[in-house]
């Protein structure tokens, strides 16, 4: 009998901009499908604004979540073309993803503006998935752990403990987005671990707690090894989500890995 892993394993996928709102739904409910049978991990799939209501509505009454990909702190207002968090979590959703690099390199996001939305979803109820990761010439200037060390702090420093406690960290490094270049597994369990510490000089034990993801080129090949690190707790995936097979895959692999029998 297969003991369960704590922190309880989450795999999300982060769909990027793809597809119409049929091919949402498409792939929102085959992965339903695909992963019905599993009980030992969370799931959630993360598709565009335009489609989020509609999955949700889909997915109702099934065990798999749903996260927007970004979401804004404000409730109402002045703020042409932002969607609040408030919003999101009316349209279904369970996980709003924050900080993630794509939006931190082009959309100006900031520690700062990280932090104010990781504590919007949360006073919406939402779970903030909050992403931090060095870039490629940080990691070769010998700053990686300091970096990420910066980030954590800047985007949960205004969180209450209870909050950061309900939080999910992403650990994903610049350089592993989209390049099929993945973090070995003892790079990114250097990262977690540093994570982990840092938490755990706030929350003592309660950081035990604390999912930490890796995302950064995750596969059906690469996740079991990942998994089987102590401070690895599930992945945020990008192009491999964008099929049943891979997402499958990567969350049946990714469980049993990380599962003690
Ligand atoms: C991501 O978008 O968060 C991501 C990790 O992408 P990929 O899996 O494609 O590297």
């Amino acid at each position: 009998m297969a003991n369960p892993r704590i922190p309880r394993p989450l795999f999300c996928g982060n769909w990027k901009l793809w597809g119409t709102l049929s091919d949402s739904v498409a792939l929102a409910t085959g992965v339903r499908d695909a992963v019905a049978s599993l009980s030992a991990a969370d799931v959630a799939v993360g598709p565009g604004f335009v489609a989020l209501s509609t999955v949700a509505e889909k997915l109702k009454g099934s065990a798999l979540g749903v996260a927007s990909q970004d979401g804004y702190w404000e409730v109402k207002g002045a703020f042409t073309g932002e969607v609040a968090m408030a919003q999101i979590a009316n349209a279904g959703a369970t996980y709003a993803i924050v900080g993630h690099s794509e939006r931190r390199q082009y959309f100006g996001e900031t520690d700062e503006t990280v932090a104010r939305k990781a504590k919007a979803a949360l006073a919406h109820g939402l779970i903030p998935i909050i992403c931090i990761g060095e870039t490629l010439a940080e990691r070769d200037a010998g700053q990686a752990l300091a970096v990420v060390a910066r980030q954590l702090d800047g985007a949960t420093k205004t969180l209450t403990d209870d909050e950061l406690c309900k939080s999910v960290i992403a650990y994903e490094p610049v350089w592993a987005i989209g390049t099929g270049r993945v973090a070995t597994p003892a790079q990114a369990q250097e990262i977690h671990a540093s994570i982990r510490a840092q938490l755990t000089r706030r929350l003592q034990a309660r950081a035990q707690q604390i999912r930490i993801l890796y995302g950064g080129s995750v596969k059906p090949d690469n996740i079991a090894d990942l998994m089987r690190e102590k401070d690895i707790d599930g992945a945020l995936v990008g192009g491999a989500s964008l099929t049943v097979d891979s997402f499958a895959k990567i969350v049946k692999e990714g469980t049993s890995a990380c599962t003690r029998s």
